[in-house]
């Protein structure tokens, strides 16, 4: 083994004991949570071992990184959410790619990532990114809607071609209430989970917590944990 392989096997085993003891300290199932390794930053070289190592789940958030990242691995059983800020300029090149969309936070995008999608005769597993810090805008300032926008949204993505509601996702605030108060963060956003499934009940997927407190979503609930730093190591500079 290459010592980047011996190190990201290391890495992943215990971000899976992580998981696993969350799952166990909540009465959950192992099998109810989903990995997402954030590879952003990190080489198609790191995602190739990833995949060899069993990782089928991997996302990005900048797609000028992860349209050729994606290329290079074409080959490999993997499924790419993506779960940036996305433009839509931006968005012919994610729909050629992800499988997941996490980061829907407007109608614009809805109806740019349906025509793609439909163009490209994909189907698409979209997301509502909450911002629970939303000010008066209703939108939070690293994206997302807020709770009062979710229910149009949502209604939204369930009409368009070539999309799939698929649920919530949230990264935990830095600002407002719940600044510092993940699992309360993270419980609210299962609040909201529970509201939109009396009306779409296949929308059951919730995404939210990082290397930093996945803890603390899958003991909220989460089905989704997106870690990229505890698999792939400290990101150099900003991303
Ligand atoms: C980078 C990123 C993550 C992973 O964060 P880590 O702290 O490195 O685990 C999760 N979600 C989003 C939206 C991200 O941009």
């Amino acid at each position: 083994m290459t010592d980047r392989r011996q190190q990201l096997a290391r890495n992943l085993a215990k971000v899976e004991d992580r998981i696993a003891a969350a799952c166990s300290a909540a009465g959950r199932d192992r099998e109810e949570v989903t990995l997402v390794v954030v590879t952003k930053t990190y080489p198609a070289s790191d995602v190739r071992i990833l995949s060899e190592l069993g990782v089928r789940h991997v996302a990005e958030n900048r797609d000028q990184d992860a349209a050729p990242k994606a290329a290079a691995c074409a080959d490999l059983p993997l499924m790419w959410h993506f779960v940036g800020q996305l433009q839509t300029n931006k968005v012919r090149s994610v729909a050629g790619y992800a499988r997941f969309v996490q980061s829907i936070d407007r109608a614009r995008l809805v109806t740019a990532l349906s025509r793609e999608a439909v163009r490209a005769e994909r189907e698409i597993t979209c997301l509502l990114q909450v911002a629970l810090d939303a000010g008066e805008s209703g939108r939070g300032e690293r994206g997302g809607v807020g709770p009062e926008g979710i229910g149009e949204l949502a209604g939204l993505v369930a009409g368009a071609d070539g999309l799939r509601l698929g649920g919530l996702m949230t990264v935990a605030p830095l600002t407002g209430p719940y600044a510092g108060r993940q699992q309360a963060a993270f419980e609210r956003l299962m609040d909201l989970s529970t509201a939109l499934r009396a009306d779409h009940p296949a929308a059951n997927m919730v995404s939210a917590g990082m290397s930093a407190d996945l803890e603390q979503a899958v003991a909220a609930g989460a089905t989704h944990v997106r870690v990229g730093t505890a698999v792939l190591g400290v990101r150099p500079g900003l991303g």
